[in-house]
């Protein structure tokens, strides 16, 4: 868009065209009064992943130009479709899942043309912060993901900033291949994934979660004067792993975000229509039950609930 943000100490709204679609992303550029570097901000990569799209909001309306030195970015609803049409993980347009996206593609399908569309307005920024949360049919505990990717200093640029937001899980992960944080790291930008929020619901702890970690991390890295919060050092985690469905069934969790599992415990059973066990899933490994689905209906390969060990 032209002009975007070309004048220091403003607020400039707008949406942000995806060539091809009809998908208009809307943004608030804060351009401070001095000189620094850009942090983009995004929520609402998942539409169904509400208290982080309010964070986004509430950012950019109480950001002021005068007190930033550099320049923050923020996409309010980096994913439209999916929030309106209310759906979980996945695009309406193409039913795919945007943070599997990333590079993207701009003569791709929707989602891959949108993920192409956020990159490129990462390549303006220093640092990416892409908030998340449980989605419509996801129970979760709070935690923040960071690539081991990169360089080492992208790397300790991002595990600071994750300690900075002041969740007490962190999750280092080396996969997630189409991930925003991956695909940042390929950058050499640091990222963070935090997630906060559960089960469709816009709920205020959540939101405030987000929205404090975000001035935490502002002031971390210099944007915004004054020390972040001080927390106490946090978990590490570095085996991160996700459970799906081998087959289409009913389920019945056992375990919750939140509860210590060991390994080979029975963590949810998947029935057929008249109640006839299908599968009993096990857990695959000790450790801490980070989310977990919530919907009766799970499909094929649908993620059924992750276990994190340190
Ligand atoms: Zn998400």
């Amino acid at each position: 868009m032209a002009g975007l943000g070309t004048v220091t100490g403003q607020k400039v709204r707008g949406y942000l065209e995806v060539p091809g679609t009809e998908v208009e992303i809307p943004y608030t550029d804060v351009r401070g009064a001095a000189d620094g570097p850009t942090l983009l901000l995004t929520g609402g990569v998942h539409g169904g992943e509400y208290p982080g799209i309010a964070a986004a909001i509430e950012v950019a309306s109480r950001l002021a130009p005068d007190e930033l030195r550099g320049r923050v970015i923020v996409l309010h609803l980096t994913n439209p479709p999916a929030f309106w049409g209310k759906s979980q993980y996945w695009n309406p347009l193409d039913g795919k899942n945007l943070n599997r996206c990333f590079p993207g593609d701009p003569e791709g399908s929707a989602s891959e043309r949108m993920a192409a569309r956020v990159i490129e307005k990462l390549r303006q920024a220093d640092y990416w912060i892409d908030m998340h949360g449980g989605d419509i049919h996801e129970e979760l505990v709070p935690f923040t993901i960071f690539s081991d990717r990169g360089s080492e200093e992208v790397r300790q640029s991002a595990e600071a900033m994750a300690t900075a937001y002041g969740i007490p899980r962190l999750i280092r992960s080396s996969n997630v291949a189409g991930g925003s944080y991956a695909a940042a790291a390929e950058l050499g930008i640091p990222a963070i994934l935090p997630e906060s929020g559960q089960v469709g619901q816009l709920d205020p702890v959540s939101q405030a979660i987000h929205v404090q970690g975000v001035f935490d991390v502002l002031h971390l890295l210099g944007f915004l004067a004054g020390d972040p919060t001080p927390h106490k050092a946090p978990e590490v985690y570095t085996r991160f792993v996700w459970s799906r469905a081998a087959q289409r069934g009913f389920w019945r969790p056992k375990v919750h975000p939140g509860d210590r599992v060991a390994q080979g415990q029975l963590a949810g059973v998947l029935h057929d229509a008249y109640g006839d066990v299908l599968e009993q899933v096990l857990s695959p490994q000790e450790g801490d039950v980070l989310f977990t689905a919530s919907s009766f209906a799970i499909g094929q390969d649908d993620p059924l609930f992750a276990v994190a060990a340190l």
